[in-house]
């Protein structure tokens, strides 16, 4: 097998972190620094690396990882096997489900970060980034979308989660489980998924759109104001599989007359339903009054999916969300 090529972009995160004058640590690092640090990456792939931001991931916006898809897009033309993706862990379970959406074709897109500073005694980002090049550069990891490649496990971008603020084994996919692992070196996958339908990079950054998680008793009196505040479209986690208070339902049904609504859930897994609960805000209620179900899809890239299919008008919210139920 000839040398794979592979792109490394930086967007920052703890993994390029380092002291700062300020105090705590803050981004430092770039792309060429991360990965002269892992020498075995040589035997891995050849290496174009970039650095196209150097940030913290909560400031990472859509509109950056929209334009992260079309480098990568502009790599895969130029020839590039895969690519590997660093970023803070905050986030990235929203960038990796942006670039699921947007990069097509079969080759690897991997995203990693770490969860101790570049500085920190068992210092993660070395393993994490030789983990996620090794998936990259692999055979393995054609055809399964976007990856999320930490402590040696294997993500579906779909999936994956955040669920520990500190553990370095925070990702997990609590719906489906890993897909799989990289042990001696290698990817081993153990479930693939399927694509789904792919979306422009090429249409821009996605227009706003509101995530609200319903809370006991709330009566949804904010929903009113989301349209003049700017907001494209509203996701609502209900609760359970997807559920609010009665007296809550109208607020839903008159917003969703305004704007694009997306009912998600609150819970951290489990699809949303679509036939079992008929009584007032329940999710047939809900859905009879306009409410589009998230399926599959956690609030959060809902949220992205939603602001994404919204680039090409509202009558498109409900079809991207069928390829999810
Ligand atoms: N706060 C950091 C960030 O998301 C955490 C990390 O990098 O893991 O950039």
């Amino acid at each position: 097998m000839s040398h794979r090529r592979l792109l490394v972009l930086s967007l920052g995160g703890t993994i390029t972190m380092l002291p700062a004058a300020t105090g705590g640590i803050a981004p430092t690092l770039g792309a060429a620094d991360l990965v002269n640090a892992v020498p075995a990456l040589g035997d891995v792939a050849d290496i174009v690396a970039e650095s196209p931001a150097r940030l913290p991931s909560p400031s990472l916006r859509p509109g950056h990882l929209v334009q992260v898809a079309r480098r990568i897009e502009e790599g895969f033309a130029a020839g590039m096997d895969g690519a590997v993706v660093i970023q803070g862990t905050d986030t990235i379970e929203e960038s990796a489900f942006i670039l699921d959406l947007l990069v097509g074709g079969d080759r690897p897109v991997v995203v990693t970060g770490a969860m101790r500073g570049a500085d920190a005694p068992g210092a993660d980002g070395p393993a994490n980034l030789l983990a996620a090049a090794r998936v990259a550069a692999s055979d393995e990891a054609t055809g399964l979308g976007t990856l999320v490649v930490l402590n040696d496990e294997i993500h579906a971008a779909r999936f994956v989660q955040k669920t520990s603020t500190t553990l370095p084994s925070t990702f997990a996919s609590p719906l489906a489980g890993p897909l799989g692992l990289v042990a001696e070196g290698r990817p081993r996958i153990l479930g693939r998924v399927a694509r789904l339908p792919v979306l422009s990079a090429a249409a821009g950054a996605p227009p706003e759109i509101a995530l609200i998680r319903w809370a006991m008793g709330e009566d949804g009196r904010m929903l009113a104001v989301l349209p003049g505040l700017g907001y494209a479209g509203a996701v609502i986690e209900g609760m359970g599989a997807g559920h609010v208070p009665a007296d809550a339902a109208q607020a839903i049904e008159d917003l969703a007359t305004r704007i694009p609504v997306v009912l998600a859930s609150r819970s951290a897994a489990g699809p949303v339903f679509t036939e079992t609960y008929g009584y007032p805000g329940g999710e047939i209620d809900l859905i009879r009054r306009g409410a589009i179900p998230a399926g599959m899809l956690s609030g959060l890239k809902a949220r992205l999916l939603l602001g994404l299919a919204l680039r090409g008008g509202a009558g498109t919210a409900a079809a991207a969300f069928a390829p999810y139920q």
